[in-house]
């Protein structure tokens, strides 16, 4: 059986289509608007908010950047969470992640009101998603899979799931999304203490790679007929390239592909998904708001 390429970029635009669709039959009297806090000038950083923004206007969302110079204190970085938390014209908040040191990812992700969590990364949301209530905001690369998934119709009820990588971005919450009722996965986690690797990945149906290593799934780790999700992105040099440099994924994309089901490349899986469930819950933000 042939391989499916599951194609992101496709899915994610189905996705800003509904959007746009449903918020042009609406009448309220503003549009939707996310703030995107960037702290520092990390090249990926730069790269992440800016597409975020470019996708937001596209679907007629306002995107309020908010650019902070590296060096900024945890206490400006809080007075600046705290004035959009304030304003009623922001319905969302995304603070870039990584956050330069010494700022503390943690705090700064909880001193985001709920309401406009979208990243779905606060204690709060994460907390609801972990009680199943349908009111969590989710984070929005976990999302972006379980849609992926569903979408490309990946049968996920009484499947087994492994999932490399434990962060709060992609591996824990992802873990509580595909064990939910509904989606009914057997779920597996793994990190970097984990022993037998090789023999737990083998046993996947569903096999989700979010190291951040280039090369870490191999051909003998994959069961055949898998399907093997992606979220890796990792800039490896390449002279082939004006910037010098190519991004590839966790996954040894040429010799894992032969053996699955479907697969996710890097570029153009995970990534366009995770910037389109940031529009969807900034959308449902929004109609929270005025509602
Ligand atoms: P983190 O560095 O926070 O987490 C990496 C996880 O991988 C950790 O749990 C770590 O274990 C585990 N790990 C490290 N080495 C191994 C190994 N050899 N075998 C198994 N597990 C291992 O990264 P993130 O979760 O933030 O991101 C992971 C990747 O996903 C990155 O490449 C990132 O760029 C990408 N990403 C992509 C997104 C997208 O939209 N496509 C969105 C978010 C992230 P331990 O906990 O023990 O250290």
């Amino acid at each position: 059986m042939a391989v499916e390429i599951i194609d992101g970029n496709a899915v994610a635009k189905s996705v800003h289509e509904e959007i746009k669709s449903e918020l042009a039959k609406m009448s309220a009297p503003r549009r939707p608007c996310v703030a995107l806090v960037r702290v520092g000038e990390d090249p990926a950083s730069v790269s992440y908010v800016r597409k975020k923004s470019r996708v937001a206007e596209e679907i007629g969302i306002e995107s309020r950047l908010n650019i902070l110079p590296e060096g900024t204190s945890q206490e400006e970085l809080d007075a600046l969470i705290d004035k959009l938390n304030a304003d009623d014209s922001v319905d969302a908040i995304l603070v870039q992640a990584p956050l330069p040191k010494p700022l503390d990812e943690r705090h700064t992700f909880n001193r985001v009101r709920a309401d406009k969590d979208v990243d779905g990364f606060s204690s709060a949301n994460l907390g609801l998603l972990c009680q199943e209530n349908p009111g969590a905001f989710v984070a929005c690369t976990p999302a972006g899979i379980l849609e992926l998934l569903k979408r490309s119709k990946v049968e996920t009820r009484g499947k087994r799931a492994v999932i490399l990588g434990r962060s709060i971005i992609v591996g824990k919450p992802l873990a509580l999304l595909l064990m939910k009722k509904g989606v009914d996965a057997s779920v597996a986690v793994c990190h970097s203490k984990s022993e037998n690797l090789k023999e737990i990945c083998s046993s996947a149906d569903i096999l989700i790679a979010a190291v951040g290593k280039p090369g870490v799934v191999l051909a003998d780790m994959v069961k055949d007929g898998a399907c093997v999700i992606d979220v890796g992105i990792n800039r490896v040099p390449s002279a082939e390239k004006k910037s010098g440099y190519k991004l590839v994924g966790d996954v040894d994309f040429d010799s894992v592909a032969p053996k699955c089901s479907k697969i996710t490349p890097v570029p153009g899986g995970v990534g366009p998904m995770t910037v389109a469930m940031l529009m969807k819950n900034t959308f449902e933000a929004y109609k929270r708001h005025v509602r």
